[in-house]
C-alpha cells in the first residue's frame, strides 16, 4: 500500500470530466478502469477525494458501484462527506415539483429537448435540437421568473438547469474544506464547464489547483484536453504517487 498523502485534496466533476458528455444524460458510461482508480487514489489521500456533480448522488452511486465515493449531488444540495449523507428532500420543493410538471407540457411538442427531474432541481437539455437552444433558455429563464429570488438558472453544455439559489459547486467545495479529511489540505477541482467555475474560484481562493478539462473561457490555471487525458492523470497519480500537477504531462 502506497504511502498516504495528506497535502491535497481532490475534487473531481463527473460528465465531461471523468466521463464523456453524451447526447441523452441518461446514456452516460462510466471507463471500466475508472471505479478502481478512483478508489486507490480515495486511499491514497488518506479519504479527501470527492466527485462534485449537478447529478443526483442516487444517480452516480449507481454508476461507481460497487464502490461508495464522498459526493456532492446536485450542484450540493446533497452530498457525502467522510461518508455522512445529507440528501434533499424535493417535498421541500413544492413550487418547483409544480413547475417540472408544467415544463413536461411546454416542451411537449419539441421534439429533442429533454427534461431531466432530479427532484430538487430540472434540467432542460437541447443537445439533441441546437436549434431549440433560444426556446429552452427562454423557457428556463420564465421559469425562474416565476417560481422568485430563491430559485436560479444555473448554464451548462446545451443545458440549462432551475435550481435553488443556495446550491453551488463554489460553496459546496467550500463546505468540504472545512470538515476532516479535507480540512488544511491544498484543494485540486477539476471540472469542464460553466457550472464548475465557481468551483475554480473557491479553490484558486484557497491556494488550490484550478483544472479546466477542454477549450472555452475560464478561470482556472490549467486545462487538459479531454476526460480521457485527466483519466491518464488519475491513474498516474493512484499509481506512482500524487504529483505536482504540471499541465499536459500531469
Ligand atoms: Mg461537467
Amino acid at each position: 500500500m502506497p504511502d498516504v498523502n495528506e497535502d491535497y485534496a481532490l475534487f473531481l466533476d463527473f460528465d465531461g470530466t471523468l466521463v464523456d458528455i453524451v447526447e441523452r444524460p441518461d446514456a452516460v458510461a462510466v471507463d471500466a478502469a475508472l471505479p478502481d482508480v478512483l478508489t486507490r487514489l480515495q486511499r491514497r489521500l488518506g479519504g479527501a477525494l470527492a466527485i462534485i456533480s449537478g447529478r443526483p448522488v442516487d444517480f452516480l452511486d449507481g454508476r461507481l458501484v460497487p464502490h461508495v465515493f464522498d459526493m456532492a449531488g446536485l450542484h450540493g444540495l446533497e452530498h457525502r462527506i467522510a461518508g455522512r449523507l445529507s440528501m434533499c428532500d424535493p417535498d421541500e420543493h413544492p413550487a418547483l415539483r409544480e413547475l417540472v410538471g408544467r415544463l413536461g407540457k411546454i416542451v411537449a411538442d419539441k421534439e429533442g429537448i429533454l427534461i431531466e427531474d432530479k427532484g430538487c432541481s430540472v434540467a432542460i437539455h437541447w443537445r439533441l435540437a441546437p436549434h431549440e437552444k433560444d426556446f429552452a433558455l427562454a423557457t428556463a429563464h420564465a421559469a425562474v421568473e416565476a417560481l422568485g429570488p430563491d430559485y436560479r438558472v444555473q448554464h451548462g453544455k446545451a443545458v440549462a438547469e432551475i435550481l435553488p439559489s443556495a446550491a453551488g459547486k463554489g460553496k459546496v467545495i467550500e463546505r468540504f474544506l472545512h470538515e476532516s479529511p479535507y480540512k488544511g489540505r491544498r484543494p485540486i477541482f477539476v471540472g469542464d464547464d460553466l457550472t464548475d467555475e465557481n468551483g475554480f474560484k473557491t479553490v484558486n481562493a484557497h491556494g488550490g489547483l484550478s483544472v479546466r478539462i477542454g477549450a472555452g473561457d475560464t478561470i482556472a490555471k490549467v486545462r487538459l484536453g479531454t476526460p480521457a487525458d485527466l483519466r491518464h492523470c488519475l491513474s498516474t497519480w493512484a499509481f506512482e504517487g500524487i504529483l505536482p500537477f504540471k499541465g499536459d504531462d500531469c
